[in-house]
Order: structure tokens, then C-alpha cells, then sequence
């Protein structure tokens, strides 16, 4: 059973948002509006004109009336369901390559270090940072894998959709 995402896509430049509390609008365009649209970006907060930094789940797009937050994770999902299956595994199988190289590496400089409890909690570590450059590395590549996906079937960019429908 899997879930069938359709795009609602506009081509645009700029797009407004509504804060909930003071209903003042603010109006976001370039960098700003790729920031807030792609949820494969850091963004927490954002800004109304009135209130200042105010957090993504105040806010409304003003031509869907969904928050901001909302959004983003519905684009993250119907992202992930365009990429094919082993993208998603690739995330794992590079932080597993890269802890196995980390602690490999790590081993070799250890090694001759008589204390052996050392080398371990050394290669430990060695692991661990080679895991979490791996998940880094793997996400990189799937965001893009996702954007390039998006771009060859649509057409658009990922600031370009106003709404995600679940079909199914
Ligand atoms: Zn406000």
C-alpha cells in the first residue's frame, strides 16, 4: 500500500504569508522564499512584519491558508515518495561505509598503542564521526536526487509548490 502524492504547482517569484496572531501579511521572495519552501533547509522561525521572528507554525500562506510548517512537512513526504527506494537506503548504507572507513582509520593510527581499551574507545569514535559524516554526505545527495526528480517530471522547484494532495 503505498501513498500517491499530486503537486499543485505555480510558477512564481514571490509568495505571502499570514500571521495567525496579528494577521498582518508579509511577503517573501529569492533566497528567503527558497528557505521557508524547502523543508530539506534548517528554518524555524521567519519574519512578520509587525511581530518580528515569529515560529513556522504561526504562519499561513495566504493562497492555500496552510501554516508554513505544515507545508514543508507535506513537501518533505511527497519528496520522499518521488525518489525510488534505494535513495532513501543509500543514506544508511553511506553512514555505515563511511563509521566502517572512520573506525578502520581509526584503528590504523591506534595502532600501536598498547592500551587496547584506548584503541577501542578511539576507533569508537572514529565510527561514530565517520557515521555521521555518511548520513550527512547521503542526505545530500537524496535532497538533490529530490530537487533534480522534481525539476525532470514537473518542471518546477520546490518554492514553486503551493500544495501537496495524498491520494490514496
Ligand atoms: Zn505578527
Amino acid at each position: 500500500m503505498s501513498v500517491q502524492f499530486r503537486f499543485e504547482l505555480e510558477s512564481r517569484t514571490m509568495r505571502c504569508y499570514r500571521h495567525r496572531d496579528c494577521n498582518e501579511v508579509t511577503c517573501v521572495d529569492g533566497d528567503d522564499l527558497v528557505l521557508l519552501s524547502n523543508p530539506n533547509l534548517q528554518c524555524s522561525a521567519t519574519l512578520c512584519l509587525t511581530c518580528g521572528m515569529v515560529p513556522l507554525d504561526s504562519v499561513l500562506w495566504v493562497d492555500t491558508d496552510e501554516s508554513v510548517a505544515q507545508h514543508r512537512q507535506c513537501v518533505r513526504k511527497a519528496l520522499r515518495s518521488l525518489a525510488p527506494g534505494w535513495v532513501q537506503w543509500l543514506v544508511w548504507f553511506s553512514g555505515l561505509v563511511f563509521a566502517i572507513v572512520g573506525g578502520g582509520i581509526t584503528a590504523y593510527v591506534f595502532r600501536t598503542e598498547p592500551e587496547r581499551g584506548l584503541i577501542f574507545a578511539a576507533m569508537s569514535l572514529g565510527a561514530i564521526a565517520g557515521l555521521v559524516l555518511g548520513f550527512a554526505t547521503g542526505r545530500t545527495y537524496r535532497y538533490a536526487k529530490e530537487r533534480q526528480l522534481l525539476r525532470d517530471r514537473y518542471n518546477a522547484e520546490i518554492h514553486e509548490i503551493t500544495r501537496v494532495i495524498r491520494e490514496g
